[in-house]
């Protein structure tokens, strides 16, 4: 079984074409076949280097990896079409020398009035054929002469009906008198992509092409090219596209769409290509959260439906929420790095300094959906200001409530040593309350708005001996962290001054 994936590097890689690219990964690691990577780079006007490696980034960082192909993936390649023109070229010249293939000189203007006069009239606006008996001897002289010609495929004239057996979408038929004498290889040698694919797919052995449903209409012209060529044509499975929320092609007014985007945002790579398994396919037994070698033990493209995939943030949000808690706590603080650096809270940090943050960051991420939304969570942490936590009316108010409580707390806290557990902080809390007669909420929210300057957020006992650890540290490519006890006597202080 031979598999490929074969994007276009023509800008960000869609979490479409991503989960594309997944099913084959899937289906070729299930059955121990062989995966290939080709970029399709034809286009040269929109093709570019910097998509093809974000492209192979992308799929690298989701975890697929490839047997042949782009970028020295596996001992053969790299497949590129921009590298392989003269072998679409060659198989051009063998289809004209039989017959089956014919240079064609109609100007873009002509087939543009030929298209209006077809559709004009009610007819399929396909090529009418004007250069399709044009003596091969004529051809060569008009081509030596420098007029510029495309290649174009003969399309037999007797009307039938061409036939395949889609693995997702079942028998799909097209009918060829719809399909007019389509261009192989255009004027400046670069071959269209319904030629160049047959040729790749055929040389490279191909046993199974899964795409996007989109190319199903390309799908008739391919198999003439095989008939043509002698080939066997490989196996279809056409999936279905993905949908934003409205039931619309997934596009950028749902919001992310591409791989990068996700990444940036703070999704786990095996949270993204578990989601976009689940999309059209199930593993079945009720079980979705699995990683990506179960998958492909359980995975069957016959079982892919053929009904759209709707993209569900909520569902990906609850698939990601459920990598991070079970991710490892060095490995969340190194993801979380860049989006702490966002805000210079961190800097390159040292070995100590990512081992303080493998305890902030879980702690953080236990709540969260995404690692973009770490920095306002530890956002007490990093960020402490006591005068600007008593800016906010609300902050400010129940301070004033509770003066007695902080007091208590700062004088506690000035004797006690650092609150490095739950328990020590549990103990602090219990002077306070004997101190004060405040309990529960009156107790410990005082304590809270002090402590973090926030009204809300990380559980105390967490986030208490996390501020104390924070403080030791100084250094570590972390910024400066205000301690417990500093931190009640700035609150105190701002307190007092202000309420003077
Ligand atoms: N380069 C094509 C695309 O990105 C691939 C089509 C195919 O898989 O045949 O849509």
């Amino acid at each position: 079984m031979r598999l490929r994936f074969a994007p276009s590097p023509t800008g960000q890689l869609h979490v479409g074409n991503a989960r594309t690219a997944l099913f084959n990964w899937l289906m070729a690691r299930g059955a121990g076949g062989t995966l290939i990577l080709r970029i399709e780079d034809t286009d040269f006007a929109r093709s570019t280097k910097s998509a093809e490696s974000t492209a192979i980034d992308d799929l690298r960082w989701l975890g697929l990896n490839w047997d042949e192909g782009a970028d020295g993936g596996g001992r053969h390649g790299p497949y590129r079409q921009s590298e392989r023109l003269h072998i679409y070229r060659a198989h051009a010249v063998e289809l004209m020398s039989r017959g089956q293939a014919y240079h064609c000189f109609c100007a873009e203007e002509q087939l543009e009035m030929d298209r209006y006069q077809a559709l004009r009239a009610g007819r399929p606006p396909k090529y009418i054929g004007r250069c399709r008996n044009i003596p091969r001897d004529d051809a060569r002289r008009r081509i030596e002469n420098g007029e510029p010609a495309v290649i174009r495929f003969r399309v037999a004239d007797e009307a039938r009906d061409i036939t395949f057996n889609d693995i997702v979408r079942s028998e799909v038929s097209f009918n060829s008198e719809v399909i007019g004498d389509f261009v192989l290889v255009r004027s400046d040698g670069v071959p269209a992509y319904n030629f160049a694919v047959v040729i790749d797919d055929a040389l490279m052995e191909i046993t199974h092409v899964i795409r996007g449903e989109d190319h199903i209409s390309n799908t008739p012209r391919q198999l003439l090219l095989y008939e043509a060529l002698g080939w066997k044509p490989p196996l279809f499975a056409h999936v279905s596209m993905v949908l934003g929320p409205d039931h619309s092609k997934l596009s950028k007014r749902h919001g992310a769409t591409s791989v990068s985007e996700f990444r940036e945002r703070g999704y786990l790579p095996e949270a993204l290509a578990n989601y976009l398994a689940l999309l059209g396919w199930s593993p079945g037994e009720g079980e979705e959260l699995l990683p990506l070698d179960e998958l492909a033990r359980r995975f069957r493209i016959e079982d892919v439906g053929k009904s759209a995939g709707v993209f569900d943030p909520e569902k990906l949000a609850w698939v990601n929420r459920h990598y991070l808690k079970a991710a490892a706590p060095d490995r969340l603080a190194r993801l979380a790095v860049p989006f702490l650096e966002q805000h210079g809270w961190v800097s390159q940090p040292t070995d100590a300094g990512l081992e303080f943050l493998a305890q902030a960051v879980p702690v953080a991420a236990a709540s969260l959906d995404r690692l973009d939304q770490v920095p306002a969570r530890l956002h007490f942490l990093f960020d402490y200001a006591a005068a600007r936590a008593l800016e906010d009316p609300a902050v400010r108010g129940e301070a004033d409530a509770s003066r007695n409580v902080i007091a208590a707390l700062a004088g506690e806290l000035a004797s006690s040593g650092p609150l490095n557990d739950r328990e020590t902080f549990r103990a602090v809390a219990a002077r306070v309350r004997e101190k004060t007669g405040a309990k529960g909420r009156a107790l410990f929210h005082p304590i809270r708005l002090a402590l973090t300057g926030e009204p809300e957020g990380v559980e105390l006992d967490l986030a208490v001996p996390l501020i104390e650890k924070g403080a030791r540290l100084a250094g570590g490519g972390v910024r400066s962290i205000l301690g417990a006890a500093e931190r009640a006597s700035a609150f105190l202080y701002e307190l007092e001054k202000s309420g003077r």
